[in-house]
């Protein structure tokens, strides 16, 4: 950590860079767009308090925070790390086959992986092939569907396509039993997405500006990050895409369409949208937008309401991932959709988002890779929303700013009822399973605490049912024996004596 105390005339700016940087920062992060034209402009590696004054001031709201350690994964370096690990774990996964449905997609680099991730706070993080552009393929439902209910509602947009997972291959030739499309994560809901976003959203622009529309509210997402459009594979889709013809016809003749709809230009706005371009890095910005209630991280623009983004959410978490939707939901519990060019989005709400990309996909049309990557992910952290954060058997780690605050304040808690001499609280404690050795700032522990304060039963509890070690020493040095010799409480002195001379 930095020091600013005034002995300190000069700082290194290597240091300072490594400190700022290892929080998750980037130098390309808008909202150090000053900081870094400012640093550009220096030489010499050791500033002034003055020089350094002047740098940081402009961008002090985000570089504070950051020496402060108070976005969401405060020790971000490790946490990184940890992915990493994952990710060069699944290295080893070889299954899968590129889709080739698609003629353009079968071209596709198999060993291609990438990963990429950013958190409601913009912390960034990636690793291999995160910029090799990808089709977005059905990872543009999600946006499509969030840019539909912005502009219409949601009793607006779901008077035309349903809620309910499909239980079908993404393109099943099948619509619910009201004769609407399943959901709007499927093709044929997709489709009806995009002949309202034709019909109903801005019905004076031109097909062109249409798309350019969609692509600067996707771009938005993106914190104007990369997009870009894939020409031959939009040609590729359009000449073979027979399946999705199919489907549109069906709906026209179902009459799910709006009334003016034409069914070759809502195809073409369709494969379109399948066809924008992103990569891991801009693409894990677009799922930290929806991680972070429609709020871009990195530019703090608010792209989608908070509304449209529980609802988009929603369906991703029922709908997202094909025919195995159940299965993610169950094993991952978590937002997600998946698309035909093996990428992958992944929405922690309320922490971040990531993007994961590697084109071998199973025969639901999911990524192998990226599936093993979400489940190694969540067999090692707390992210699954039904996973309890303090009665798990298995404990699982938080690396989440407030667990901390939750761990300082259910030691207080320990060390209160310990000091008290509520043993049933210990008790409740325990077999919450709490972890009953721990100790507070000062290295205090309950066992401390029920020793100075001559609770014997306290005592005799945590050492006998919790096995906390007995001779923990705090800041002072002091041991539990100590305190109990130390307040005058002859049985509890006795009683640890034994019990360490015993071992
Ligand atoms: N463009 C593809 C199709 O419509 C998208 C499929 C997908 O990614 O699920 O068939």
């Amino acid at each position: 950590m930095m020091k600013s105390n005034e002995d300190v005339d000069t700082i290194s700016l290597a240091r300072f860079l490594e400190a700022l940087y290892g929080s998750g920062l980037r130098a390309t992060d808008p909202r150090l767009v000053e900081f870094s034209a400012r640093l550009g402009n220096l030489t010499e590696d050791m500033v002034d308090r003055i020089t350094f004054k002047n740098l940081v001031e402009p961008n002090i709201a985000i570089i504070s925070r950051a020496f402060r350690r108070k976005f969401i994964i405060p020790d971000f370096t490790a946490f990184a790390s940890r992915l990493d690990d994952i990710y060069n774990q699944c290295v080893n996964v070889t299954d899968g086959n590129v889709a080739s449905y698609i003629p353009e997609l079968a071209k596709a680099d198999p060993n291609c992986w990438g990963y990429a991730m950013c958190t409601i706070d913009g912390q960034r993080h990636s690793l291999g092939n995160c910029t090799i552009p990808f089709t977005m393929q059905s990872c543009s439902k999600p946006l499509t569907y969030a840019i539909a209910l912005e502009h219409l509602g949601a009793d607006g947009v779901h008077q035309y396509v349903g809620q309910e997972p499909s239980g079908r291959i993404f393109n099943a030739l099948a619509l619910d039993i009201d004769n609407k499309p399943h959901n709007p994560m499927v093709n044929a809901g997709a489709i009806l997405i995009c002949s309202l976003l034709q019909n109903l959203v801005h019905f004076e622009m031109s097909f062109e500006q249409k798309l350019a529309y969609i692509m600067q509210h996707v771009q938005k997402a993106a914190g104007g990050e990369f997009l870009g459009y894939n020409d031959d594979v939009f040609l590729s889709e359009k000449c073979t895409g027979f399946r999705n013809y199919a489907l549109a016809y069906l709906m026209k003749e179902q009459k799910c369409f709006p009334e003016m709809a034409d069914v070759e230009e809502v195809l073409s706005l369709y494969f379109s949208t399948c066809c924008i371009e992103s990569h891991c890095e801009s693409m894990s910005v677009m799922a930290a937008t929806l991680a972070n209630g429609g709020i871009c991280p990195i530019t703090d623009e608010k792209v989608f309401s908070s509304a449209t983004v529980r609802d988009v959410l929603s369906l991703m978490h029922s709908c997202g991932m094909y025919d195995y939707s159940g299965q993610f939901a169950f094993k991952v519990g978590l937002p997600a959709k998946s698309g035909v060019s093996g990428s992958l989005m992944l929405v922690i709400p309320n922490v971040m988002g990531l993007a994961l990309w590697s084109p071998p996909i199973d025969r639901h049309g999911n990524s192998c890779r990226c599936l093993k990557f979400c489940e190694l992910l969540l067999q090692e952290y707390n992210f699954h929303p039904y996973e309890h954060m303090g009665h798990a058997t298995i404990k699982k780690r938080d690396p989440r700013m407030y667990s901390h605050h939750l761990q300082e304040s259910t030691v207080l808690h320990l060390l209160f009822y310990a000091a008290a001499g509520d043993i049933g609280a210990l008790r409740r404690h325990y077999l919450a399973g709490f972890d009953m050795s721990l100790g507070d700032y000062d290295g205090r522990t309950a066992l401390h605490l029920a020793a100075a304060e001559g609770h014997l039963d306290c005592v005799k509890f945590l050492v006998e049912h919790c096995r906390v070690p007995c001779d923990p020493s705090d800041r002072w040095g002091h041991s539990p024996l100590d305190e109990a010799k130390g307040f005058q409480h002859p049985e509890v002195e006795q009683y640890l004596s034994t019990h360490l001379k015993n071992g």
